[in-house]
């Protein structure tokens, strides 16, 4: 099947009538072709963005949020064909699509459709000057939205959405290893009544079809979620254009466990916060650091554990890890692997590639628990992002804060303690934008979301996204 691009309502071929393989990573069969949009491409959406924008920028905040539900609603309608096309072009099990992934790409189009009918902004009086501010916050214009493949629909949505609602007009790029789900997308919102150029997806690689979005001069501000090499290849060529950017990077977030914890719901969430999404997921909890008197029960509990996952077809509804989303993603995971031995990691479990009957060419990977030496090696300090994790013990607060800080990233950190002071002195201390205390994932979607460090620049969610798709302009009168 081929994907087309959404320009102005239409689907359409690419100009240059250049196109890329799509991949199914359960079988390694290529089962689609999507367009490599070209520059040109990428300027007949602009045009068509520009044009919606007079109009878009105008809708009243109720009409806007009409659209938004509706879209959600009709997301909801189709939640089957939305989570099985999810699982065939990434890989993850389709129970994962159907509770997670295309539940939460509705929820970010009712929560933005509700949240912009509350966004206000502010007036200040100067007292004594005679006079009043008052602050505006307007779209931008056109933006630019780019999105990774590990969470397809359900990111590619959470930056549109604000986008749209703060009255922005949008060009859309989602990864070119997963654009089915924004394909489909594009139907249901025309269906909605979005209007024709308000939202315009181009699919494409990165380096053609994502690098004319961000070197476009009209569009004005990016929200970009991916790899953090790409993420300050972006700043750079946004920085001379002077374009409000969003960046949400890569991370190597800690899990942190204590002996006083709540054992059992530590365990069963730490198999979780490993493993969900093939450890795919940028908040997974890839470095777990366990206090030293129950580590070598952790040890053997938790590699029990992972040992039962299953590693299977993705369409099944027994399988708890899918296939990882390429080939070439599935070879950098098993070099982390074997780099770990060369740096004196044990592997406790995993490690191996799956043969999964009648797939026998899909990207599978057995969940891999590597015991390491010291905090310092490469498979404890770079991303993998894959279904592996480090574990190691630690002996007193201080040092275990050292270990969780010694990174370059700092988007996520998992605490397990039922313990206050240190509750508040290590959520205080931790370098990462967000800490989750005895839970993980647990998202409510008015919170700030991203990363600090190399995880990358400005928070998205609530109405600090609203704030950022908006430009504030104070008007200041005297009387
Ligand atoms: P990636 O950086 O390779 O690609 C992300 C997107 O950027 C894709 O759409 C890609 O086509 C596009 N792109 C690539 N080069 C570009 C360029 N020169 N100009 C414009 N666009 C370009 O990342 P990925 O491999 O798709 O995703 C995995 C990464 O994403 C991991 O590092 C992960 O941690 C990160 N991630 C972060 C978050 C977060 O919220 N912080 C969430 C999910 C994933």
């Amino acid at each position: 099947m081929k994907i087309q691009n959404l320009i102005n309502g239409k689907f359409v071929n690419p100009i240059s009538n250049d196109w890329i393989d799509n991949y199914c990573p359960a079988n390694g069969e290529v089962y689609g072709h999507i367009p490599n949009s070209s520059k040109e491409d990428v300027e007949t959406a602009y045009k068509s963005a520009q044009k919606a924008f007079k109009h878009w920028s105008q809708t009243t905040f109720e009409e806007r949020s009409r659209i938004l539900i509706k879209i959600s609603e009709l997301l909801e309608a189709n939640l089957d064909q939305f989570a099985e096309a999810e699982s065939k072009d990434n890989g993850k099990p389709i129970s994962l699509a159907k509770s997670i992934d295309i539940p939460r790409a509705a929820s970010n189009f009712r929560f933005f459709g509700n949240a912009i009918t509350q966004f206000a902004s502010e007036s200040h009086e100067s007292v004594g000057q005679d006079a009043i501010n008052y602050t505006l916050r307007q779209p931008i214009g056109v933006v630019g939205c780019i999105s990774p493949w590990n969470l397809p629909l359900y990111l590619f949505t959470w930056k549109i959405a604000p986008a749209i609602a703060a009255g922005n007009c949008v060009v859309a790029k989602p990864s070119e290893v997963t654009p089915m789900t924004a394909y489909l997308l594009g139907q249901i919102c025309t269906e909605a009544g979005l209007p024709h150029g308000v939202l315009n997806i181009v699919h494409g690689l990165g380096s053609t079809t994502g690098q004319a979005i961000i070197e476009h001069p009209e569009i004005k501000a990016i929200s970009f979620t991916g790899g953090t090499e790409t993420g300050a290849h972006i700043a750079k060529m946004a920085a001379p254009l002077f374009k409000k950017l969003s960046l949400e990077l890569g991370g190597k977030n800690p899990n942190i466990i204590f002996s006083d914890c709540d054992y059992d719901d530590m365990l069963e969430t730490t198999v979780r916060s490993s493993f969900a999404n093939q450890g795919q997921i940028c908040l997974c909890g890839s470095r777990i650091f366990v206090e030293a008197s129950i580590y070598k029960k952790f040890k053997t509990d938790f590699v029990s554990r992972v040992k039962q996952l299953k590693v299977g077809n993705p369409a099944m509804a027994i399988t708890d890890l899918g296939a990882l989303v390429s080939k070439q993603h599935l070879e950098k995971v098993l070099r982390y692997i074997d780099l770990a031995k060369t740096e004196k990691g044990k592997i406790l479990c995993g490690g191996q590639k799956v043969l999964v009957k009648g797939l026998k060419n899909g990207y599978y990977l057995e969940p891999t628990v590597i015991e390491v030496a010291t905090d310092e090696c490469r498979v404890n300090q770079e991303e993998i992002f894959g279904p592996v994790v480090t574990i190691m013990p630690f002996n007193t607060e201080n040092e275990v804060l050292e270990m969780a800080n010694k990174v370059k990233y700092g988007l996520s950190a998992t605490l397990w303690t039922n313990n206050l002071k240190r509750t508040m002195h290590l959520s205080n201390r931790l370098e990462a934008g967000i800490v989750w205390v005895n839970t993980w994932m647990l998202r409510d979607l008015r919170t700030p979301f991203g990363g600090t460090k190399a995880s990358g620049v400005g928070r998205e969610g609530g109405f600090e996204a609203l704030r950022f798709f908006t430009e504030a302009k104070n008007v200041c009168i005297k009387y």
